[in-house]
């Protein structure tokens, strides 16, 4: 606390991001981050980039960028937006579509944290919904009844921290039924074996779907992501950004983010590795005996029936394996182990197996 701060600041509950250790020879599976380098044409573009031309701004528009990520999805430059990673998507999208007076914004109870944490910093108003019993989201609970309408629906799909996904189908259900709102997808793990929503953005203008190079690209630490959707929602996003920071994409990000699109061979090389590490993690822990539900991401959910979820990941530190566990109602029992080279989900099997024992 300080006199100094403004009265919202003290209000505020941050996000607290997975820990990034500063130590070596751990074994990292706790915040999603891909296995595989980025592609090596990404960063050659980056070293071609650090030149004289750094001494410029980079176009507050990054013309550029929006072109490649338009050519590789297939929709024109003027339905896409690009940020900061996309937590800060995100945030302006909170700030432009989900503000609505008496009309909350809806998400589920068991979802990315950031969510609430966005609400607080914009004061908006919201309420979250149950997932069901096999942590599943159930579309109708999303749609106006009895005159309550949302001010916007927000869900991740697949859905963080379950995995789970939902088809198309039922996005497109939610897009119609809720025209009065924006429903914005986050697809930050589509591309692990999820239909993405993008295909319907021409149909919906109140959909809004978002991406990160973050995850399937391997390029968390460029902090690139982007928005897909109706150009007026394009222009509501570029009214909060040009009233925010004119210039979020430097020069060397845009560089390597266009070329990290284009690499299509070496995106899918890495991202089909991922899914196959997947399903040998996701079978070698049910073998010893967890539960694991359903995954479309680069991250299984798994609990073990005679185990507590805080004490396994408690044991697996101090083996120098760090995986995520939620001290939250509904999900305390789980762990959330992201997807590793094949190596490293060996050396976590391994290490279960003697703790279970
Ligand atoms: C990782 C993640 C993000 C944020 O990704 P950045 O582009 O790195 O900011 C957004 N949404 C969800 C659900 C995520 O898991």
């Amino acid at each position: 606390m300080s006199q100094y701060w403004s009265p919202i600041v003290a209000t505020l509950s941050p996000y607290v991001p997975g820990e990034q250790p500063k130590l070596q020879n751990l074994v990292k599976l706790n915040t999603n981050e891909n296995p595989y380098p980025p592609s090596p044409k990404a960063l050659q573009a980056i070293r071609a980039a650090a030149s004289d031309t750094l001494r410029l701004y980079p176009d507050p528009a990054s013309e550029g960028l929006c072109q490649a990520v338009a050519r590789a999805l297939g929709v024109r430059p003027e339905q896409v937006f690009v940020g900061n990673g996309s937590d800060e998507v995100l945030a302006h999208a909170f700030q432009a579509f989900f503000k609505h007076e008496g009309r909350p914004l809806l998400f589920p109870d068991i979802s990315y944290s950031f969510y609430p944490v966005y609400c607080g910093l914009y004061q908006i108003e919201h309420a979250t919904v149950a997932l069901d019993e096999a942590f599943g989201v159930v579309v109708d609970d999303y749609l106006p009844s009895q005159g309550r309408q949302a001010g916007g629906v927000i869900l991740p799909n697949p859905n963080a921290p379950t995995g789970r996904a939902l088809p198309l189908a039922d996005i497109e259900r939610l897009a119609a039924g809720n025209p009065q709102c924006v429903v914005l997808i986050d697809e930050a793990y589509v591309d692990f074996g999820a239909e993405s929503a993008v295909a319907l953005v021409d149909r919906h203008p109140n959909l809004l779907v978002v991406q990160t190079l973050s995850k399937s690209r391997s390029l968390a630490g460029l902090r690139v992501g982007y928005a897909i959707g109706h150009p007026a929602l394009i222009e509501g996003l570029n009214r909060i950004k040009d009233s925010f920071n004119s210039y979020p994409i430097d020069r060397l990000a845009a560089a390597g983010a266009i070329a990290a699109i284009e690499d299509q061979a070496h995106f899918d090389r890495t991202r089909l590795a991922v899914i196959a590490t997947r399903e040998r993690l996701a079978a070698g822990l049910v073998e010893l005996g967890f539960e694991v539900l359903p995954s479309a991401a680069n991250f299984v959910f798994a609990r073990h029936p005679a185990h507590d979820g805080a004490a396994l990941a408690a044991q697996l530190r101090e083996r120098s394996i760090i995986v995520r566990h939620f001290k939250r109602p509904r999900i305390d029992q789980f762990l959330r182990i992201t997807v590793g080279t094949d190596a490293e989900c060996a050396s976590l099997i391994t290490a279960l197996k003697t703790l279970l024992n």
